[in-house]
């Protein structure tokens, strides 16, 4: 038997995990910055309407046999947990398509988010059409979502990017990373502070929900301040429905390595990242954006809220942390990295801090004194 096929990229935001990975381009037409090295060594390409369309094709084709499983196995058409296990569990449907699909179905098929790094590149009607002929295949899709580089999205009009937010596109998400423009050009992002505001903004004007990402620790030791101020001015023009901050983790095969190498670039420490993004958030200004920190690298996922009506709990957070001792800092950044803490509030709970004191005395044991190594490993493993 073949086992159906489409095709899938390396990433997805954090909040399209439960989403279907529908891919429209391979990897990014830019692939130059400095911090990122997801699609390095690899080049950039456009899928046809055709190609993508084929691929909407053997995804609904897989739908259609899990249902028909569901109704062999007496689930109804249903996808409730046992068969999902039998699905996983069987040699047969072994690939990762089958399985994501059934993993979407499960979530309830409701959301998309379109692969990989810049889909704008597509003309205004190709995306409409691939859009459209992925709304009327899955009557079940509610959010189609899509990364785009914001110099791209400043070559559409607000009319392009109505007509695609009436194909169906609910959501785009761009990587601000910082509104700094020195520091744009010194990671090599490609944009000026002003484009992402032109680019953002045309966003808002056609309807189309806005994600901003912005870097915490991208300014390294010497551009932190300039990093986190001029970045809430650029967020306070644009007044993006999510600002979604993720915290730098500088790999080996990163461009920015070089530069830290050569001891040019400082990184900034957890805790200095964390007095970073309470600056942030302090200039954040006469906007209505929602403030989310959903990536895993984050030390402090629980800094979340609505703007403005949360912005003072949020900075309460932050100084709650600030304002602990540096033995209770360091033990639950560990507690953190290892999954054992989900917020600071974890660490009046016993149980909790038990399991963390036996971590951090493993590490007295094997390792002394390298907790900050250990730390760092541990986030490496997260990208
Ligand atoms: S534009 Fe995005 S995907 Fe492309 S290199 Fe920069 S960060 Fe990576």
């Amino acid at each position: 038997m073949t086992i159906p096929h489409f095709e899938q990229g390396p990433i997805r935001p954090p909040s399209e995990a439960y989403s279907l990975l529908l891919r429209v381009t391979r990897n990014c037409p830019w692939n130059r910055c400095e911090f990122c090295h997801t699609y390095k060594e690899e080049k950039f390409s456009v899928r046809t309407v055709d190609e993508v369309k084929q691929d909407i094709d053997v995804v609904q084709e897989i739908v259609s046999e899990i249902r028909a499983l569901s109704w062999k196995h007496g689930f109804g058409g249903e996808l409730p947990v046992p068969l999902v296990n039998l699905i996983l569990q069987d040699p047969k449907h072994d690939s990762d398509g089958f399985r994501s699909v059934a993993f979407w179905l499960y979530n309830g098929g409701n959301n998309v988010f379109l692969q990989d790094g810049d889909n704008l590149t597509l003309r205004t009607d190709e995306l409409v059409e691939i859009l459209k002929y992925l709304k009327k295949t899955f009557s079940s899709v509610e959010r189609v979502t899509t990364y785009a580089r914001a110099k791209t999205v400043s070559r559409k009009t607000v009319d392009d990017l109505q007509a695609l937010r009436l194909a169906g596109l609910s959501r785009i998400h761009i990587g601000l990373e910082t509104g700094y423009d020195s520091l744009l050009q010194y990671v090599k992002k490609g944009v000026t502070a002003l484009e992402h505001i032109e680019a953002g903004r045309r966003v808002k004007e056609s309807g189309i929900s806005l994600s901003e990402y912005v870097i915490l620790g991208l300014g390294g030791k010497g551009m932190w301040r300039e990093h986190a101020v001029e970045t809430a001015k650029v967020l306070n023009q644009i007044n993006p429905n999510f600002i979604r901050v993720r915290t730098l983790k500088v790999l080996k095969t990163m461009l920015l390595f070089q530069k830290i190498e050569k001891g040019e670039f400082m990184l900034m420490s957890d805790n200095e990242m964390i007095e970073e993004e309470r600056l942030l958030i302090e200039h954040l200004e006469g906007i209505t954006s929602t403030f989310v920190s959903d990536h895993i690298m984050n030390v402090l996922q629980e800094v979340e809220g609505k703007l403005p009506e949360e912005k003072e709990k949020m900075l309460n957070l932050i100084d709650r942390y600030l304002s602990l001792p540096k033995e209770e800092k360091d033990n639950f950044r560990l507690g953190r990295r290892v999954g054992i803490y989900q917020s600071v509030e974890d660490l009046s709970k016993p149980e909790l801090r038990n399991q963390v004191e036996r971590v951090i005395q493993q590490i007295e044991s094997k390792r002394p004194g390298d907790l900050e190594e250990i730390l760092s490993e541990l986030t490496e493993s997260f990208i």
